[in-house]
C-alpha cells in the first residue's frame, strides 16, 4: 500500500513500526499536493516548516517515544489560526478581508495536535468566514470534488473533506456551525464528527457564531477520527464555553463492547430513532436508498429501528439563519482595517474608510448575512425574530430530548442530495439554505453529529448517513460507526485518479 492510502490508524503504527519514516511520507504527500493543486484544497502549504516537523517526529519515534499521532500529517481549515512565526501560513478564513493575516499564535486545536506529534502540512480552503455549503464562497476560488471535478465538495469544510477524500492527507480539520463538517464529509464520501459543543475549544478559531461553532476532524475512518478528537478535544480555559470535563480517550470509547453484543452482533440493544422529518418524500431517491441500505446493515449488526420525530425540523432553517447571521453581525464587526483586517487605499474620512474597507474585504454571501443579522437584532425586529428564534432552539433541543427516550441514536441523511454541480445553483442562496434541513438541527440543539460513508447515488457521488448521538455521547456514535465500517466498505473507496 502506498504512503497516501493508508488512514490515520494504519500510518501510526507504520511509523511506529519503521516501515516508513515520517520525512518520507511528508515528502511524498508535499509531491502529491503540488501535483493535484487544481483540486483547489489548499490555500497555503509550508514544506520546510512540514519537514522540520516530520524530523522532529522521526528523532521521537527512533527513541521509541510518541503515540498513535506521532509523524502523521494533517492541514487545517483555514478558520483555525496558525502561528505565522512558526510555519509562513497565513489564517485567511477564505476572505479577502484577510489576505496574508500573519497569526501571532495558534489556535488551541491546531496547538495540541501539534503538541500530539502531528505534522502540519498547511491551510485548507473553505467557504469565506464558514458561510456556505459548497465552498463557492471562498474568495480563493471553489474546491473540486474528487469524484467528480464539475461538482462541489460541500461546505463550508470542502477543502478539508475534497483532501481527505483525494488522499492528499489522512486527515484534517474542520469547523462545523450548520453542518460544515458532516455535509462535505458525505458530499466527498470521508468520515467527519462534530462533537457536543464545548468539547473542542473554539479559542483561535475565527468566530462564525459562537453559540453553534464546534471544531471536529474529517478523516477516512470512524477511528481515524476518535485518534484525532481524542487529541484536539478538552477543556480549554481560554473558551468560556469550553466543556469542563476530563480528558476523553475517544478511541477506547469505540473500542469498548456494548453490554450483551457479540463478535457478529456488536450493536446489539442499540436502538436507533429514525425522525420521519428526515425521510420527507423530497428527499432524492437515491440518498433515500443509500441510507435506507446503510440502515438496513446497521439493523444486521443488531441495532433495532425505531420511529421517532422531531416535530420542528423544518423550522430549524428560518431558526438558524436568524441565529447565525445575527451572531456572525457582531463577531464580524472587528474587521475593519483598523483592528483586522483589509483596509481601503483611499478614503475621505474614518466613516468613509470603515465602508470602503469593509467592502472591499467581504464578498457578496458576507454582506448579505451582515445585514439579515444587523436587521434581525435592530429595535423594534428583536422581539419578532431574534427572540422568537431563541424560543424555537430551546423547542428544538427539547424535542431532541424526547427522542432520546426511545432510541439511543438518532439516524437519517446528512443532505437531502448528493453534491450538486458547480455554479448549479447561481445566485439563488436559499437553494443552499434549505439544503442544510438535516444538519441545522443537531447544530442548534449542541448535540454531537457524524457523517459516516453510506454507499453511492446518482453520477456516482457518495452519500453519508448522519448520527446525531445525546450530549457528550461521541463515543456512542463513534462506536456506531466502526461496527458499520468493520462490515461495509465504502469508507475504504477511493475516487478514480487518486
Ligand atoms: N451551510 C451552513 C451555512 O452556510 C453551515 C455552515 C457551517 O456549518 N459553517 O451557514
Amino acid at each position: 500500500m502506498k504512503a497516501h492510502e493508508l488512514g490515520v490508524a494504519a500510518l501510526g503504527r507504520a511509523l511506529h513500526a519503521k516501515t516508513v519514516s515520517s520525512t518520507e511520507v511528508t515528502q511524498h504527500l508535499l509531491a502529491r499536493l503540488s501535483s493535484h493543486q487544481r483540486q483547489g484544497a489548499f490555500l497555503a502549504t509550508d514544506a520546510e516548516a512540514a519537514l522540520a516537523a516530520a524530523r522532529a517526529a522521526d528523532a521521537a519515534l527512533s527513541k521509541g517515544a510518541g503515540g498513535a499521532l506521532t509523524g502523521v500529517p494533517v492541514a487545517h481549515k483555514d478558520i483555525f489560526v496558525t502561528d505565522f512565526a512558526k510555519s509562513a501560513l497565513p489564517s485567511t478564513a477564505g476572505s479577502k478581508m484577510l489576505e496574508g493575516y500573519a497569526s501571532p499564535f495558534d489556535a488551541t486545536v491546531v496547538a495540541r495536535l501539534g503538541a500530539a506529534g502531528m505534522v502540519t502540512l498547511g491551510k485548507l480552503n473553505c467557504d469565506e468566514f464558514a458561510m456556505g455549503s459548497a465552498n463557492e464562497n471562498s474568495a480563493y476560488g471553489p474546491a473540486l470534488n474528487p469524484w467528480n471535478a464539475e461538482r462541489v465538495p460541500g461546505g463550508s469544510s470542502g477543502g478539508s473533506a475534497a483532501a481527505v477524500a483525494a488522499r492528499l492527507l489522512p486527515a484534517a480539520t474542520g469547523t462545523d456551525t450548520g453542518g460544515s463538517i458532516r455535509q462535505p464529509a458525505a458530499f466527498c464520501g470521508v468520515t467527519g464528527i462534530k462533537p457536543t459543543y464545548g468539547v473542542c475549544s473554539r479559542y483561535g478559531m475565527i468566530a462564525f457564531a459562537s453559540s453553534l461553532d464546534q471544531a471536529g476532524p474529517l478523516a477516512q475512518s470512524a477511528e481515524d477520527c476518535a485518534l484525532l478528537l481524542s487529541a484536539m478535544s478538552g477543556f480549554d480555559p481560554r473558551d468560556a464555553t469550553s466543556a469542563e470535563r476530563p480528558p476523553q480517550d475517544f478511541h477506547a470509547q469505540m473500542l469498548s463492547a456494548r453490554p450483551g453484543a457479540s463478535a457478529a452482533q456488536p450493536l446489539a440493544g442499540l436502538r436507533i430513532g429514525l425522525p420521519k422529518e428526515f425521510f420527507p418524500a423530497a428527499l432524492a431517491a437515491d440518498v433515500a436508498a443509500a441510507v435506507r441500505a446503510t440502515l438496513a446493515e446497521l439493523e444486521k449488526l443488531g441495532a433495532t429501528l425505531v420511529d421517532v420525530s422531531l416535530p420542528r425540523t423544518e423550522l430549524s432553517i428560518p431558526v438558524y439563519y436568524i441565529i447565525a447571521p445575527a451572531e456572525a453581525s457582531s463577531n464580524l464587526s472587528r474587521f475593519d482595517g483598523v483592528k483586522f483586517g483589509h483596509r481601503a487605499a483611499q478614503y475621505a474620512d474614518l466613516l468613509d474608510m470603515y465602508k470602503k474597507s469593509r467592502a472591499e474585504g467581504f464578498g457578496p454571501e458576507v454582506k448579505r448575512r451582515i445585514m439579515i443579522g444587523t436587521y434581525v437584532l435592530s429595535h423594534g425586529y428583536y422581539d419578532a425574530y431574534y427572540l422568537q428564534a431563541q424560543k424555537l432552539r430551546r423547542m428544538i433541543a427539547d424535542d431532541f430530548q424526547a427522542c432520546f427516550q426511545h432510541c439511543d441514536v438518532i439516524a437519517g441523511p446528512v443532505a437531502p442530495t448528493v453534491a450538486w454541480k458547480l455554479g448549479e445553483q447561481g445566485d439563488d442562496p436559499l437553494q443552499a439554505y434549505l439544503a442544510d434541513i438535516f444538519t441545522l438541527p443537531a447544530s442548534l440543539a449542541g448535540l454531537p453529529g457524524m457523517s459516516v460513508p453510506a454507499g453511492f447515488g446518482a453520477a456516482g457521488m457518495p452519500v453519508g448517513l448522519q448520527l446525531i448521538g445525546n450530549y457528550f455521547d461521541e463515543g456512542r456514535l463513534l462506536h456506531t460507526a466502526h461496527a458499520l465500517q468493520q462490515a461495509t466498505d465504502f469508507h475504504t473507496r477511493v475516487p478514480a485518479g487518486f
